[in-house]
């Protein structure tokens, strides 16, 4: 019997979710062993012709968010011919941190880029600047197609990789996954926390810190010192790797089922929380003041998921985009 196929492609990738695959040892033996790894532009030698080229896919596994047309054309195309979609680390899954830039438009950034080319004169007259692929609107995969498994995690971590890779052999066995299945936790990153306080209802939260303001208790709930934990909106199953070394949670598994928007929902649960301790000093300075302890808003609510908050979603509407949703 022939074996099924695999191919594993690009969107916009910084090749962190490639290494974490290659380092996977079991993942990749299992997959060696029982799928045919036809495509794996890092690994195997093919082109793209040669892909395109496949009469049929069974799984394809998509790394990266869908920065370019030629990114949107791939998805698309890979939706078609392929069995199963797989949406492969928290850029393909939510947009990343690649998606922190959704907010610029592409000409802005492709000015941006140009303008810190810092080649002398002289080499400017020789070596022409490459030709750029056209920026689409940027979407993480999702928004573009329907895909079957989500692997979350930036990159995803081995115990996840393993776990996918048994859904898939499973799959191959005849046991179709039910989708989308997010290879994750259903719960929130506090629920399994080593430093969950005893009664999260009762947390408080003093005012706000970056991590080089404070002197973080070890064992200690990171929003008990004022540290921003994203850990209370954000899923389970990465076993807690930054909090296990004392950094805190920024997000990267992606939000709990039925939170579409991760910012709107932690400012609305933590800043609660901030106000039960200084109820007197909001009624007075008034909660932008509380706000302007959070130094890059965007970049600690929305690190993974900013191309699926409501903030992108309106402005992809006020530019009458036809990705507006
Ligand atoms: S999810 Fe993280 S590791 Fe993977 S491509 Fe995106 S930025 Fe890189
Ligand atoms: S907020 Fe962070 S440190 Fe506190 S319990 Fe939740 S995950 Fe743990
Ligand atoms: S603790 Fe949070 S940011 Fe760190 S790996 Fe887990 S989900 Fe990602």
């Amino acid at each position: 019997m022939n074996k099924p196929n695999i191919v594993i492609v690009h969107g916009a990738i910084c090749g962190g979710c490639d290494v974490a695959l290659a380092n996977s040892e079991e993942a990749i033996s299992k997959i060696l062993e029982n799928i045919d790894l036809a495509y794996w532009s890092v690994a195997v030698d093919a082109r793209l012709s040669d892909l395109k080229s496949l009469g049929k896919i069974d799984v394809a596994v998509f790394m990266g968010g869908v920065r370019t047309s030629e990114d949107e054309e791939l998805a698309k195309w890979l939706r078609e011919k392929s069995k199963i979609l797989v949406a492969f680390g928290s850029c393909s899954a939510y947009g990343g941190i690649p998606g922190l830039a959704a907010l610029t438009s592409p000409i802005e950034l492709i000015n941006l880029v140009k303008s810190t080319i810092t080649t002398s004169s002289q080499y400017k007259s020789i070596i022409e600047l490459p030709k750029l692929p056209e920026l689409s609107t940027y979407r993480a995969l999702p928004h573009v197609v329907n895909v079957d498994i989500v692997v979350p995690g930036c990159p995803p971590p081995i115990k996840v990789v393993n776990e996918f890779v048994n859904v898939l052999l499973k799959y191959i066995a005849g046991e179709e996954p039910i989708g989308p299945l997010v290879i994750a936790g259903s719960k929130a990153q506090c629920e399994t926390c080593p430093r969950k306080p005893k009664d999260l209802s009762k947390l408080q939260i003093p005012s706000i810190k970056r991590i080089y303001e404070a002197k973080i208790e070890e064992n200690r709930c990171f929003l008990e010192q004022g540290i921003l934990c994203l850990g209370p909106v954000t899923r389970e199953g990465c076993e807690h790797s930054c909090i296990n070394v004392n950094m805190p949670c920024t997000g990267c598994f992606g939000p709990l089922p039925g939170f579409e928007d991760v910012g709107l929902r932690y400012i609305a649960g933590i800043l609660a929380l901030v106000a039960v301790e200084r109820e007197k000093e909001l009624m007075e300075q008034g909660l932008a003041k509380i706000l302007d302890k959070l130094v890059d808003r965007l970049g600690v609510l929305y690190r993974y998921t900013l191309p699926r908050s409501r903030l992108y979603m309106l402005k992809l509407s006020l530019e009458g985009s036809e990705y507006a949703r």
